[in-house]
């Protein structure tokens, strides 16, 4: 017998939860505009949402999202939705949803890679088990530090003046004060240009960092950096595609680098840390695996002396505020985040909006997730349901 995971149970234990239905939903919603990275232009931002219904009444809700489809990485919402119905459900169904690690690390046995429908499903019990112990995730994540995140905004319309625009109000709104350019589709001599003009128009009044996707060479990133370094840009995110690249291109400019793509859970982060290959991490719940895994991936930056940065897969609503409950336990978050997702989006699917005010995201303070979806509102804009409309008298 294998009594790895056994752990006993007293004959008083009062009677488990046990999980009784997965269902999943593909939820299509608008984007306010065109999102242009250099490897995708977003019209639009698809969630696929996981419901866990547990035997104790309890529902527990997660989020797996990209971006682009499939122009990001290997997992797509419709994948993820195939995923979650056909392997994982199967494995949690009639299982103990109060033990969640070890749930995950049957899951994880079973089910190879599929990184972030693993970090959907992992939210839902952790939400779940927040709501049934009357906590929030972050309690469970071994207790929060911080109430409240500082938000970056990403410009990235593809158009320099729209883009000084959309910073103007936004530093005017008090939303945000540090601004993300999405860079790499053009040259990077147009590119530079494109952030030194908006460096220029924003002055002290935000930090400019860039984010090129790996759209460039070595050559090009050693050219952009110092370029970028000189227009005062404070970091440059993901240049090239290798870590090995990004190992090569550290400290040479006086610009901060940090890796996104490259860190693909806790192992890549450990090989990026063994080489000294990055200034930060941008940590993404999603893409290190889940919360537990992400967790891990912060532990090794702190250890190796990497800064911290919560990434965004542009998530809706719910992965935004998964990985809110995370971030805030983090000890060290020393370049804050970019926790915007539901801000891109034209349409609120949540009972109560998050509150962003004074350049930061209020993680709620609520059981589980501490967010409650507008199911009719999730119904509407979910995919293949008839749309409900209202007839008008005339
Ligand atoms: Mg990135």
């Amino acid at each position: 017998m294998n009594a790895t995971f056994a752990h006993p149970v007293p004959t008083s234990a009062p009677a488990r939860a046990v999980i009784e239905r997965v269902e999943t939903a593909l939820i299509d919603l608008p984007t306010i505009r065109p999102h242009k990275l250099s490897v995708a232009t977003m019209n639009g931002q698809t969630l696929m949402l996981v419901r866990v219904l547990c035997s104790d009444g309890v529902v527990g809700i997660g989020e797996g999202t990209t971006i682009g489809g499939l122009a990001y990485g290997g997992e797509s919402p419709e994948s993820m939705k195939l995923a979650v119905d056909t392997y994982f459900a199967p494995l949690m169904v009639g299982q103990d949803a109060t033990a969640v690690r070890a749930l995950m690390l049957r899951i994880g046995k079973m089910v190879k890679d599929n990184r972030f429908a693993k970090s959907a499903v992992e939210t839902a019990l952790l939400d779940a088990q927040g709501k049934r112990l009357g906590q929030p995730v972050s309690e469970l994540l071994g207790g929060r530090l911080r109430s409240r995140l500082p938000v970056a905004w990403t410009l990235a319309s593809g158009d320099t003046a729209k883009d000084i625009a959309e910073a103007e109000k936004m530093l005017e709104l008090r939303r945000h004060r540090i601004f993300k350019l999405k860079i790499g589709a053009r040259t990077p001599a147009a590119d530079v240009a494109h952030v030194a003009t908006i460096k220029r128009a924003l002055g002290d009044r935000g930090a400019v960092r860039v984010d090129v996707n790996m759209a460039w060479s070595e050559t090009e990133a050693a050219y952009g950096m110092a370029a970028l370094a000189d227009a005062g840009c404070e970091l440059v995110e993901q240049p090239v595609a290798t870590a090995a690249g990004l190992a090569r291109l550290v400290r040479r400019f006086p610009v901060a680098l940090m890796a996104d793509e490259s860190l693909q859970g806790p192992e890549s982060a450990f090989e990026i840390a063994r080489h000294a290959g990055a200034d930060v991490f941008a940590i993404k719940i999603e893409q290190s695996g889940g919360l537990f895994q992400a967790q891990r991936v912060a532990a090794i930056a702190d250890a190796a002396g990497i800064g911290l940065y919560g990434g965004t897969m542009l998530e809706g609503a719910v992965g935004t505020i998964a990985s809110a409950q995370l971030f805030s336990t983090f000890v060290n978050l020393q370049w804050g985040t970019e926790l915007f997702g539901p801000l891109l989006l034209t349409e609120e699917i949540l009972a109560t909006p998050l509150t962003y005010a004074d350049f930061e995201l209020t993680v709620p303070a609520g059981p589980g997730l501490g967010i409650a979806l507008d199911e009719d509102r999730v119904d509407f804009f979910t995919r293949g349901r008839p749309r409900k409309t209202t007839s008008v008298a005339v």
